[in-house]
């Protein structure tokens, strides 16, 4: 893809999952990526592998709850390479449980990556490709930011926030020349469901009930480009995602069943957790 080729661009979270893939994508589209992460070992691995394929890439450790590490990697990046052309706040994580098992201490985690995360991305960034005329700044979501995720408040809450964010934000960078854009994909094979805590559910009960097939890390890194390279405002996908958004929008009961399905399950599953 062209539209990358030479550019600047920074993944948050990038070590693993779906950051791993766009920053892999990236790589092969002649990007130089700057990995900003929490896992050296992976971030280091991967800077190799971007390397040994003929692109060109960078890790720093970046724990993006911390408004400092955050700051660092988005000035000395900008600094090294003389501009920011891409921002991918992608760092992410959920903590899943019925509400009345989860603590205030559960939201504030999932808060302090999922929202606090990508203002902190979004404000450093937006605030240099405002001065430089140009830059896109991609917000990684979900479509629990689109529509309600029951056995998932705290992760849906955070992703609507996001999808809030990255909207007003867009309409403010136009005349500046800064593009944003969100992403608010269905789900996919990536390392959250092992990484997430589970609060008084069994993790394999969870995993093996997800209702859709998964999509692959690198199939959702290609769409999320081919939605960029395009400046779509909100990218969603696969097909059910788009349904589920559309009838969302039409009529917000229309998606009921589906919520109600999604709760009584994750109930049945409920203080069921195996001792360890
Ligand atoms: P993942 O667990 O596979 O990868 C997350 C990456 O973020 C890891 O490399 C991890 O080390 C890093 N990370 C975690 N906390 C961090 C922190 N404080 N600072 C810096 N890095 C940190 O998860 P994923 O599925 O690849 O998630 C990436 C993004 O995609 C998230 O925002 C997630 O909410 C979103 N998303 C995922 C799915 C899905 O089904 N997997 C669906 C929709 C949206």
């Amino acid at each position: 893809m062209d539209e990358f080729n030479d550019r600047v661009a920074i993944v948050t979270g990038g070590a693993n999952g779906i950051g791993k893939a766009l920053a892999q994508a990236l790589g092969s589209a002649g990007a130089h990526v700057v990995i900003g992460d929490i896992n050296d070992e992976l971030g280091e691995q991967l800077v190799s592998q971007i390397v040994a394929a003929g692109g060109t890439a960078s890790y720093k450790n970046t724990d993006v709850t911390d408004e400092q590490s955050l700051s660092r990697l988005i000035e000395e990046t900008c600094a090294s390479e003389g501009r920011i052309d891409y921002m991918f706040n992608n760092a992410g994580i959920t903590v899943a449980g019925d509400s009345r098992d989860l603590t205030l201490d559960h939201w504030r985690k999932v808060t302090d990556v999922n929202y606090w995360g990508v203002v902190y991305g979004s404000k450093f960034a937006f605030d240099i490709m405002a001065k430089q005329g140009h830059g896109h700044i991609v917000n990684i979501a979900s479509l629990a930011g689109l529509l309600p995720f029951p056995t998932n408040l705290p992760y849906s809450a955070t992703k609507h926030a996001v999808v809030g964010l990255s909207m007003s934000l867009r309409a403010e960078g136009v005349d500046l020349g800064v593009k944003v854009s969100v992403v608010c994909p269905g789900f996919i094979h990536s390392n959250i469901f092992q990484a997430s805590e589970m609060v008084n559910i069994p993790r394999t009960d969870i995993v093996e009930n997800i209702p859709f097939k998964l999509v692959e890390t690198h199939t959702a890194a290609r769409k999320m480009l081919d939605g960029i390279a395009r400046n779509k405002a909100v990218i969603v996908f696969p097909t059910y995602a788009k349904i589920f958004w559309l009838l969302y929008r039409i009529k917000h009961g229309l998606t009921n069943r589906f919520a109600l399905k999604t709760i009584r399950d994750m109930r049945k599953m409920r203080g069921k957790v195996p001792p360890h």
